[in-house]
């Protein structure tokens, strides 16, 4: 299928508020004027927000900090980290100034430093919360991992930091500006296919030894709060639709020295409210990466499903067939594109409360046995 029904898929991008992003949708990851890292970074300033990055782990280094060298609306201005080893290393790659670095100690500081607009929280779950809030003190917009925070409790904190900074709140939901799974969300909520009749998704990764993610304190559950998020995140785009209530089993351990604190797998249903009862499961010891949604006339489905790239899927009418693009880049843009037209984020703090509400119904239900009835607000 070659991007069918073009008119209706650019429809449907304006509609959720990406019309409005210049990124072509051509594979982002060769910069294509030429422009040296240098001449970038000395002309950032140019009508683009500066981002701190708080928290220089494997997402930061790895997938965030590359991306902003090629965004046009936004670039790495800072750092915020707890590790002065690592500040060479980045400050020689990122061209970042001495003025800009910070620590955990002096991060609130940040407030007096006009290079800064946004600030990404890219920490351990239970850091998020206190890390967006102080943000937001420090006058700065946020953009914050997924889950958003460990309590529902702590994310109703987040946003009225945020409703009182008068600043804006995103969530690190890439997949909201990938063109496979917005294709998965037009073809589910059009109803291109039919009414959804079974819908299935899956999540899950061989999780290193000795890390925070294993631990209940830094990570507040296992696979769930990692991965499962996305399955969860798929259901509710992929059918358009909010859960009234969840079912939960957690999986057998076969190594509890590793899992001794969370769950190494689960499985769970989530009740929709036309009656579909979607399939689920995460893992943090088989791999699993997939979304398969079977309407009245046909299945389309991603193969490859949330990976920062190499998305497959297949529909009815033959293979999906679209650009793989910078999903990074492209979030952090659009955000940056939101606060410059002072717009709300399509992935706003109340989508990641939501969630963190979703699987928290999840754990109870899978601590519990019961089916969890999941109240409307
Ligand atoms: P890492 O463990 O690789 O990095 C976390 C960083 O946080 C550390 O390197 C460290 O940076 C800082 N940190 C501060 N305090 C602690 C502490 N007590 N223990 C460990 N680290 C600490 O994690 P990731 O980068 O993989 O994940 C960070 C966040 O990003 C998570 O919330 C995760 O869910 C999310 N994420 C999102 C992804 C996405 O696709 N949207 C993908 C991967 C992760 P420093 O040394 O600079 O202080």
């Amino acid at each position: 299928m070659k991007n069918g029904n073009n008119g209706s898929r650019r429809k449907f991008l304006y509609d959720i508020g990406l019309a409005g992003l210049s990124i072509p949708f051509i594979s982002a990851v060769g910069n294509c004027t030429g422009e040296t890292k240098k001449q970038k970074t000395m002309s950032a300033k140019n009508g683009k927000l500066g981002i701190a990055l708080v928290g220089l782990g494997g997402y930061a280094g790895g997938q965030l900090a590359p991306a902003l060298l090629q965004t046009e609306h936004c670039y790495l201005a800072g750092i915020v980290t707890g590790t002065p080893s690592k500040i060479p290393v980045w400050k020689e790659k990122y061209n970042i100034p001495d003025k800009n670095i910070y620590s955990y100690d002096n991060y609130d500081s940040i407030k007096d430093n006009p290079d800064i607009d946004i600030i990404y929280v890219v920490l351990p779950n239970n850091m998020h919360a206190e890390y967006t809030i102080r943000g937001f003190e420090a006058g700065k917009h946020v953009i914050c991992e997924k889950p958003m925070a460990i309590t529902v409790e702590d994310c109703d904190k987040m946003i009225a930091a945020r409703k009182k900074a008068n600043k804006l709140l995103s969530i690190g939901y890439r997949l909201h500006f990938e063109p496979y799974n917005l294709e998965m969300v037009r073809l589910g909520t059009q109803k291109i296919y039919g009414h959804l009749k079974k819908i299935s998704g899956g999540f899950g990764f061989r999780a290193g030894p000795s890390q925070w993610r294993l631990t209940q304190k830094y990570a507040g559950g296992g696979p769930l709060m990692d991965v499962g998020i996305y399955v969860i995140q798929a259901m509710c785009y992929t059918t358009g639709m909010e859960p009234i209530a969840v079912t939960a089993q957690e999986g057998i351990k076969t190594d509890l020295e590793r899992f001794s604190e969370v769950e190494q797998s689960l499985t769970w249903q989530m009740e929709f409210p036309n009656g579909l009862i979607t399939e689920c499961k995460t893992s943090y010891a088989d791999n699993m990466n997939f979304l398969k949604a079977e309407a009245e006339k046909g299945i389309f489905e991603l193969t490859s499903a949330y990976n920062y790239t190499g998305q497959k899927g297949n529909t009815p009418a033959g293979a999906m067939d679209f650009p793989h693009i910078n999903q990074q880049a492209r979030q952090m843009d659009a955000f940056a594109l939101t606060v410059k037209n002072k717009k709300q984020s399509i992935v706003p703090g109340e989508m990641g409360r939501r969630d963190v509400k979703y699987l928290q119904a999840v754990y109870e239900a899978m601590r519990s046995g019961k089916r969890v009835l999941i109240k409307a607000e």
